[in-house]
């Protein structure tokens, strides 16, 4: 009876659905080679044409100030150049999945704010990054793994920034819920933070939900579109999941092997910063001007390094689902949260596995589903 709730997701997603999540599946592949491919354009029209010389010398050449210039500039150049590539891959592509609800004129809005805050936290760990080059150029790694610390620190603290300038929130208006959220945090150990309700579904048909540091509290926060479709048993798994993630510390073991990949990207740039030293008018690492093809090195590098992340995800996953069904051992509420989930994203429940292995930060659907059978069933 092991896939009872498979035939439900394939009946609830129907031909269409099913055609439209394994073009979602194609489009990721795409998406990411794509991304490569730009940034390396980008970085080679910036370098070969003397461009990023020529900026770095009208910024005041290199020094604290100027470099501090020099990366925030280039992050907003970068965030122009990428718009089409945003727009296909994040506009374009969700009209045709038939997620989209907004106008045109209100993504764009969007992707300026989120666009500024990345600028500005990119620009300022470039900035981190070259100060160290210039300053220890024959041992910077002790300065460097500090920088790429402070780095994952701002992308932890940007994130609930980063949803609220998206969704507005309101409290949820449901006391008998908030009850029953609140024993379920005691029961995990956290402080419970509430909940806010996401207005997502004015944007998106998307559903979602996570937990938010609210002071020494956790909040829940969650799509208006997920919460009105699951209901309150739903909900309760899916927060489940998120303490699960909690408890295990998977944040911060995840963004501790982020960092270790991005300061080997960074090493690997920085060998092919000091093979480009006297072309293009460049001086090498200690050099700003450099930036374009570092980003391009690390661009690539986390592309392909991804496979690592995601598998170490993948794992905190089924740990996070384990924990949920011993929090709440309420199996047929959690294959019904999946058909809701896998429905609101047109999430293909089984990807072709090669595409699993190297994108996927979660495991298919298809393999959660059995992965909780086997929970419930030993337990
Ligand atoms: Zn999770």
């Amino acid at each position: 009876m092991a896939n009872a709730a498979l035939e439900e997701i394939y009946r609830a997603l129907g031909e269409e659905g099913l055609r439209k999540a394994r073009w979602q599946e194609k489009m990721r592949v795409w998406g990411m080679l794509a991304q490569i491919i730009w940034t390396g354009l980008f970085a080679a029209i910036l370098t070969f044409s003397g461009w990023a010389a020529a900026l770095r010398d009208s910024l005041g050449g290199n020094g604290v100030w100027p470099d501090l210039l020099f990366a925030l500039v280039f992050m907003v150049l970068l965030s122009l150049f990428n718009l089409p590539l945003s727009w296909f891959f994040g506009y374009w592509v969700e009209q045709r999945l038939g997620t989209n609800r907004q106008p045109l004129t209100g993504w764009l809005l969007d992707q300026l704010k989120q666009g500024l805050i990345g600028a500005v936290l990119f620009g300022l760990f470039f900035w981190g990054v070259y100060l160290v080059f210039r300053a220890w150029p024959g041992g910077w790694l002790p300065a460097l793994a500090g920088v790429v610390a402070l780095l994952m620190i701002g992308i932890y603290l940007a994130q609930p920034i980063m949803i609220r300038a998206q969704f507005k929130a309101e409290p949820l208006d449901d006391e008998e819920l908030n009850a029953h959220l609140e024993r379920l945090f005691e029961k995990a150990g956290f402080a419970y933070g509430g909940v806010g309700v996401l207005r997502a579904g004015e944007k998106t048909a998307r559903g979602n939900a996570m937990l938010s540091p609210k002071g020494n509290k956790l909040e829940v926060l969650v799509f208006d579109t997920l919460l009105d479709e699951i209901g309150p048993e739903g909900l309760e798994l899916v927060v489940g999941h998120e303490l699960g993630h909690r408890a295990h510390k998977d944040w911060p073991w995840i963004l501790t092997i982020f960092g270790v990949l991005i300061i080997l990207g960074l090493a690997l740039a920085y060998a092919v910063l000091g093979w480009v030293a006297g072309r293009w008018g460049l001086g090498g690492p200690a050099d700003v001007a450099t930036l374009p093809i570092l980003y391009f090195v690390l661009t690539a590098w986390l592309a392909l390094a991804q496979v690592l992340t995601n598998a170490f995800m993948r794992s905190r996953e089924y740990a996070a689902d384990r924990y949920a069904l011993e929090l709440v051992p309420n199996l047929e509420a959690f294959e019904r949260t999946f058909v809701t989930l896998a429905q609101q994203n047109l999430s293909d429940p089984e990807p072709p596995e090669w595409v699993e292995f190297w994108l996927h930060d979660h495991p298919s659907i298809a393999r959660r589903l059995e992965a909780a059978r086997r929970v419930v069933q030993k337990g």
